[in-house]
């Protein structure tokens, strides 16, 4: 899954964004509120990480922006300590969460996962499609309960197919949230991808819908 991760102050920005790699997520990260903005606006993300204080654009106008136009990626904003205005007026403005700063990493993590579940209408860290589990806090798939040994890039392509079970998802939107906006997109990157995937999943999970995208379907029993 892609983040964008808008932060000026260049230590707390590289140290994010290793943390987030490290994680299992792409990162786009910028400095600028504006060229923040714009990828936002422009491109699709996960989620977003959004400083305040920002050269630019501040981050309550990135995020009123964004808002205005319509974009609803789950937004985490990150507040001085103790400055809580800014949280009253950021989450006014349409952020999901906010961290005050100086944060731990672990609990950053923790809250972009819950922003990125409660978007895709999962509130358990823990998501089963058929005899497949994923486990987002471990970044770890099962199928019958035996672990799955994925790569980064395959457990990111499960974990997003699987947080939008039920919902076909376009080929073109799978392609923009494994890899980052630096990178050359390969135009079968995505079908290459879910070729190996599919190899090493015992059960069948991903179904392809020729000419729309990627399904995984709802369990039948319904939930
Ligand atoms: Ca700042």
């Amino acid at each position: 899954m892609r983040i964008l991760l808008i932060e000026d102050d260049p230590r707390i920005r590289a140290d994010l964004a290793t943390t987030l790699e490290a994680a299992g997520y792409v990162v786009d990260a910028e400095a600028d509120g504006e060229e923040g903005w714009h990828l936002g606006d422009t491109e699709t993300y996960g989620a977003a990480i959004l400083d305040l204080g920002l050269p630019g654009m501040d981050g309550l106008a990135v995020l009123k922006r964004w808002r205005a136009a319509g974009r609803d990626l789950p937004v985490l904003v990150l507040t001085a300590r103790g400055a809580w205005a800014e949280r009253v007026e950021g989450i006014d403005a349409g952020a999901d969460d906010y961290l005050a700063k100086p944060f731990r990493m672990e609990e950053l993590l923790a809250r972009l996962r819950a922003i990125i579940r409660r978007s895709g209408g999962h509130a358990s860290p823990v998501i089963e499609a058929g005899r497949v589990c994923l486990d987002t806090r471990q970044m770890r798939v099962t199928a019958d309960g035996v672990p799955v040994s994925l790569s980064p890039q395959e457990y990111r392509l499960v974990a997003y197919l699987m947080l939008n079970k039920g919902r076909v998802v376009p080929q073109q939107e799978l392609a923009e949230h494994l890899q980052s906006v630096h990178f050359e997109r390969e135009s079968n990157a995505v079908e290459v991808l879910i070729g190996r995937v599919r190899r090493k999943l015992p059960v069948a999970l991903i179904e392809t819908r020729r000419g729309f995208g990627y399904l995984v379907p709802e369990d039948e029993a319904g939930e």
